[in-house]
């Protein structure tokens, strides 16, 4: 997926904002620093390159994350908006259901967007099962905003981020029908509903930050996983967590 799917003739807005007019502005992505946090996308299928554009403009080493090897080897990870039906398959064909929940239960910090935030929810409001990560304790309605051509770009206030209102996209986008546990934090509704919401080291939120360039629920994320890997690592005994050097390279991002 890329910013294209925005109307080329997006109408000026009063203010004369244009969704993702950011994000086609914007230039060559930096080089991560040697001290940067790296940081994963989930990369088998959905929104890869843009969440790594915008983790490597936030200074975090940004890597695609497709065994598990590469998981073992990341301080936080993103699982993207995509499609959570075919994203949960392919975890548990390429056997990374299992050890992906395994990290998250070791305190992986973990941003899920759109079918990442479905991924993440322990319960879902429909009959029929799909593969789901869990960790996060909501139930959730997939689809809940209408269809592709229901798709909406708005801004809205998020708790914990500063600045005014977030530049964000819904694309089918789902929504939090129930809180299931006290210590899930809402940080923004849209008609009443949760779309962000946080739970320790897990952070989800209904739409796609990553296409509008405003890029500042990622540089949280990031600013989350440094303050994490300075105060001793992710492992749940205390100890620091050692994480293996990662050999592959990462894609293009210029
Ligand atoms: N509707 C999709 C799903 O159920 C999510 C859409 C998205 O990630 N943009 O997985």
């Amino acid at each position: 997926m890329s910013a294209s799917f925005l109307p080329s003739r997006a109408p000026r807005s009063a203010s004369g904002w244009i969704p993702g007019e950011r994000l086609a502005n914007r230039v060559a992505v930096p080089e991560p620093r040697p001290d940067a946090p790296r940081i994963g996308v989930l990369a088998l299928q959905g929104d890869v390159l843009e969440h790594l554009r915008a983790l490597r403009r936030c200074g975090a080493d940004a890597v695609a994350v497709r065994d598990a090897a590469q998981l073992a080897a990341v301080d936080g990870l993103i699982l993207p908006g995509g499609e959570s039906t075919t994203i949960g398959k392919l975890l548990v064909r390429f056997g990374l259901l299992e050890p992906l929940q395994r990290r998250i239960a070791q305190h992986l910090p973990v941003f899920g967007t759109c079918a990442g935030m479905i991924l993440l929810s322990d319960e879902l409001d429909q009959d029929t099962p799909q593969p789901l990560v869990g960790g996060l304790h909501v139930r959730t309605r997939r689809n809940a905003f209408g269809r592709q051509l229901d798709s909406f770009d708005t801004r809205i206030e998020v708790a914990g981020i500063d600045g005014g209102p977030l530049d964000v996209a819904f694309i089918r986008a789902p929504r939090i029908e129930a809180i299931l546990a006290e210590d899930v934090e809402v940080w923004a509704r849209v008609e009443g509903h949760p779309v962000v919401v946080r739970q320790g080291h897990l952070l989800a939120a209904a739409f796609h930050p990553e296409v509008t360039g405003d890029d500042r629920l990622h540089a949280r994320f990031v600013a989350e996983v440094r303050a994490g890997l300075q105060a001793g690592g992710a492992a749940p005994d205390g100890t620091a967590t050692v994480r293996p050097p990662l050999h592959t390279a990462g894609p293009e991002l210029t």
